[in-house]
């Protein structure tokens, strides 16, 4: 009987594991395939394993995904020290300035932090970082509003260019690279052209833009109209969670 359970068991977690394997490998190589056919320009592939175990993440990487986003510190914390050195983090979920002290001193070579909001939150990320020995410099985006429905993260438009420059002027240890949102889950192509025309926006004040984070498993094709650089893909890689 108890042989039997755990037989039973070892197996369906075996199988579980060899199901969970294809199905990412194969999300991957169609998600691959697809931003091929459709952009001239190179697009990043973010692959958001929030909730998801490090088993998951592994299994990615071994498909040669490298770029990774997290939502919460505790979690990609816990990630960070388990998983390959040569893994590109990037936290998007709201921070709190009373957590930037553990994400930079525990994930020292974070590759980027999406999710600036305020101009509080970007000096406590600057002066912090300078405590931190990197090998390059932090890159960070701007979050923006663009939607009536859903989320409330973000800097309304009009907070955009002011907190753009604050980072640019007054925090020389992360460096701007551009700008994130999350789109209005009824009019998408709404929020994507809003952060079209703040990047326009911003170039015309001379401050590039290399970065447009914008597009989710059920909305990228549409960012990919509108001109982002950078995709974030959670279910569509790794299930429904
Ligand atoms: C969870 C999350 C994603 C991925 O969402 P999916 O719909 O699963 O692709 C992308 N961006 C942010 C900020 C998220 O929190």
């Amino acid at each position: 009987m108890v042989i039997g359970a755990t037989t039973t068991y070892i197996w369906s977690a075996w199988v579980q594991k060899k199901f969970h394997f294809f199905m990412i490998r194969s999300n991957l190589a169609k998600l691959r395939s697809e931003l091929h056919k459709v952009t001239s320009t190179a697009v990043e592939l973010v692959a958001v394993s929030k909730t998801k175990p490090a088993e998951q993440v592994l299994e990615a990487y071994e498909a040669d995904q490298r770029h990774f986003g997290e939502n919460y510190v505790s979690e990609l914390v816990d990630k960070y020290k388990r998983l390959p050195q040569d893994i590109n983090w990037h936290f998007i979920g709201h921070l709190q300035s009373n957590k930037v002290a553990k994400l930079l001193t525990s994930c020292p070579e974070l590759y980027m932090i999406e999710t600036v909001d305020s101009q509080k939150l970007a000096q406590k990320i600057n002066r912090t970082i300078s405590t931190v020995e990197r090998r390059t410099k932090l890159k960070v985006l701007v979050e923006v509003l663009t939607s009536a429905e859903g989320t409330k993260s973000g800097v309304s438009q009009s907070e955009v260019l002011p907190l753009t420059r604050f980072i640019t002027e007054s925090c020389p240890n992360i460096e701007f690279d551009g700008l994130m949102t999350i789109a209005d889950p009824s009019k998408p192509e709404n929020s994507f052209r809003i952060l079209q025309e703040l990047k326009i926006r911003l170039e015309s004040e001379s401050i590039p833009v290399r970065t447009m984070s914008m597009g989710m498993s059920g909305d990228y094709p549409i960012a990919l109209q509108y001109g982002s650089t950078q995709i974030r893909i959670g279910s569509s890689i790794f299930g429904s969670r």
